[in-house]
């Protein structure tokens, strides 16, 4: 038996899990590579497998750093079926045809002001690509196994966001089983939205994420973070602008608004919903909220004071309405999207108050005002910063490194080897260490680094094409 690591060794993006027995090879997730530009360029070179060779592919969930890759490689060849859940389906079409747009945009771009190196510039895939990965998805429920490439499969609960699982897969190879769970991305224990990961079955190997390896999440309830600045700026008549990322973090953020206005512990202002992508997303959640991957009904997502913009028109009459207002717009970090529109009006304005609710990265506009920046520029004039601004914790949907030992030790026996997978080398150094001191045997594969099963894994050599 083999497993190569395609993507996801090494950073936390790309997660790509080739594992083969025979002549049959299954893939683990099928992820873009994302963030700096030295990531993004490991897209466009050969996968370290031919795309036609895979017999079946198991999404585990539909963030693009795991599903965004299933265009490429149908493009290149790809013809099997992918598994996953009924709501991850939902979720990956939203985010793939997304995905291609972004990609079919750039190439345009790029072409037009005629900076690309290559000529035409080229997208990654387009929307067609990603219809076709689309139409090979096949549904499977929790808890049941079935047939993929000759394996026998079956996907658990991993509690972080709608829809995601992680993977037992058993292989047999002369005479003897193997089982192997890949996590996906776990999440956290105890949170607000999602039920807790399943338990882990008992497993010979496991390759888990390492995202928050190095990192402890803040106790402090994000209700009790968002309360008193958000009380604040709605008494004095403020708006309350809320960038977030448009799957799981906006319905996340609708849903802590639901309770505390519920509670009386904020006044019932209007909310504003400022995102087609978030609103579509928005009424998966609502579809599948009594499915066991949430811990809530359909009425505690979100209240009667919501307002949907979903157009153009609708999202510029928002421009006139005075506060006290909430609107929750994309992009998360301000990068992009219809959020600038509405921190152009807000950011100069000492009454408004801005909530950053995820990870803002370096160089965008969201980490600058995080590190106090004075002017932030914006469609090429500079804005003043002079509206109130906070950071909430704690919102990430990632299990911690408490989390992860926890998930992993939930089991009856724990497995014989770990992979750690998914996280940027310091936070996987640093999970390796601690659980290596409770006796395991734990590995930080490389980009592309292949092992084969001889009574242990052994590293093999870099399969080239
Ligand atoms: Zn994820």
């Amino acid at each position: 038996m083999k497993l190569g690591f395609h993507g996801g060794a090494g950073t936390v993006t790309g997660s790509r899990f080739l594992l083969e027995s025979g002549r049959r090879r299954l893939l683990i997730d099928c992820g873009m590579f994302q963030g700096l530009k030295e990531l993004r360029l490991l897209n466009w070179r050969k996968p370290g497998f031919n795309p036609r060779s895979v017999d079946a592919i198991l999404l585990t969930h539909a963030h693009i750093d795991h599903s965004g890759y299933l265009p490429r490689l149908v493009r290149d060849g790809f013809r099997g079926p992918i598994y996953c859940t009924q709501a991850t389906r939902e979720l990956a079409g939203i985010l793939l045809r997304d995905a291609a747009k972004i990609q079919e945009e750039d190439a345009e771009y790029a072409n037009r002001k005629g900076f690309s190196k290559h000529k035409p510039a080229l997208p990654l895939f387009t929307l067609h690509d990603a219809e076709r990965a689309l139409a090979l998805i096949e549904t499977r429920p929790l808890r049941q196994r079935f047939a993929a490439a000759g394996f026998e499969a079956t996907l658990y609960d991993a509690g972080h966001i709608l829809g995601s699982t992680f993977a037992e897969v058993r292989g047999e190879e002369g005479g003897s089983v193997e089982t192997l769970v890949f996590s996906g991305d776990i999440g956290r224990y105890d949170g607000p939205m999602h039920a807790d990961p399943a338990v882990l079955p008992a497993c010979d190997t496991l390759i888990m994420e390492s995202t928050y390896g190095d990192r402890r999440h803040p106790d402090l309830p994000m209700e009790v973070q968002l309360e008193a600045p958000l009380r604040q700026t709605l008494s004095r008549g403020g708006t309350v602008l809320i960038p977030a990322f448009a799957v799981a973090r906006a319905q996340h953020v609708l849903m802590l608004l639901h309770r505390l206005m519920d509670a009386g512990r904020l006044p019932r202002v209007p909310v504003h919903l400022d995102s087609p992508m978030a609103i579509d997303v928005t009424s998966i959640y609502r579809r599948n909220a009594e499915t066991e991957h949430l811990e809530l009904s359909r009425e505690d997502l979100y209240g009667e004071w919501v307002r949907f913009h979903r157009t153009v028109p609708q999202s510029m009459e928002l421009n006139a309405l005075a506060g006290p207002r909430i609107i929750i717009a994309s992009s998360g970090m301000m990068t992009g999207g219809r959020v600038l529109h509405h921190l152009k009006r807000l950011l100069p304005d000492e009454k408004s108050l801005i909530v950053l609710v995820g990870y803002q990265a370096a160089g965008t506009r969201g980490r600058k005002l995080q590190e106090g920046a004075q002017f932030i520029r914006m469609h090429g004039r500079e804005v003043p910063a002079k509206a109130r601004l906070i950071s909430v914790e704690g919102l990430s949907a990632h299990a911690d490194a408490d989390d992860l030992e926890r998930w992993l030790f939930s089991g009856a026996t724990p497995p014989r080897t770990v992979f750690l997978v998914h996280g940027e080398p310091e936070s996987a150094k640093a999970l390796a260490a601690r659980l290596a001191s409770r006796g395991l045997d734990v590995r930080v594969p490389a980009l592309d680094e292949t092992f084969e099963l001889e009574g242990a894994w052994r590293s093999a050599q870099v399969e080239q094409l």
